[in-house]
């Protein structure tokens, strides 16, 4: 599998749109791999995940042709996952001359009222067809086999993270959310996966002990322990951290280094990783 990671930030950007911390300079004035944009990647060219604000930039500067795109899962309904209303732009009349197959959506309840709210009887059309998913009920998109399972995040936002098997890999994609529960964590167990490839929530960075909503990098060192004592994971299982927040104490070179003394890696806007 190939997933290539359009957008590696939390909710406000790096740099934040109004912010002047030294993040947040250093990354106008360095910019390269110190920018980073509102979540989304993209698996096998396929499987779009997450629809932030950000999109239509990735599309213009990172070349993510939504023309070839046919499904998407979101992972919750907070704006900078999910911006339902760009969805607007495939309906007929907004796009033109494009195949008429279907652009399917998987979210969760949340996600789901939002865009029925916002399409009425177009959340399943010709071009727009929106499914309400739940948490550890898998579902097929081709020959994937894509799980969502229970995230420790905000509940009102139904937050979910995604193990997605395929051609005998796996992968764990897992923000925004805290350490994850027990009950998540048996449900992992009693699929029996290993993961060759897990990306974590580490929106807090440097700032200790953030185990709820979202995680800072120590608590990455634990769930990646934790995971490979109920055999979820392995020596030869690749870490990368990815969601990140100017408010968590280092430049993307910074924490680079930093994250590699525990043999991780670090996500940036363009980076793409074979599975
Ligand atoms: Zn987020
Ligand atoms: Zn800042
Ligand atoms: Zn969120």
């Amino acid at each position: 599998m190939k997933l290539k990671y359009f957008g590696t930030a939390a909710a406000e950007g790096i740099p934040g749109l109004f912010c002047n911390c030294r993040i947040c300079k250093n990354a106008l004035e360095k910019r390269g791999k110190e920018i980073k944009t509102r979540s989304q990647a993209l698996l096998d060219g396929k499987i779009l995940i997450d629809f932030p604000p950000d999109t239509y930039m990735h599309v213009l500067n990172y070349g993510l042709d939504l023309r070839q795109i046919r499904h998407c899962i979101i992972t919750h309904s907070h704006f900078d996952h999910l911006f339902e209303r760009d969805f607007w732009c495939r309906l007929p009349s907004i796009a033109n001359e494009i195949e008429e197959k279907a652009l399917h959506v998987y979210l969760t309840s949340a996600g789901y009222r939002r865009a029925k709210e916002f399409f009425g009887a177009d959340v399943d059309c010709a071009r727009l067809k929106f499914h309400e998913i739940k948490e550890f009920e898998p579902f097929w998109i081709e020959d994937y086999r894509i799980i969502p399972l229970r995230a420790n995040h905000d509940p009102a936002a139904n937050p979910v993270i995604y193990a997605i098997e395929h051609n005998g890999k796996s992968i764990l994609y897992a923000n925004d959310t805290g350490f994850l529960f027990d009950e998540t964590l048996d449900y992992i167990k009693s699929l029996g996966i290993r993961f060759d490839y897990i990306s974590l929530d580490c929106t807090s960075m440097l700032i200790k002990g953030t185990r709820d909503h979202h995680m800072s990098l120590d608590v990455d060192v634990e769930l990646f322990e934790r995971l490979i004592e109920i055999g979820a994971c392995d020596k030869d299982t690749a870490v990368y951290v990815n969601h990140f927040s100017h408010n968590g104490l280092a430049t993307h070179e910074e924490f680079v280094k930093i994250a590699a003394r525990h043999g991780f890696g670090v996500t940036y806007d363009g980076l793409e990783v074979e599975i």
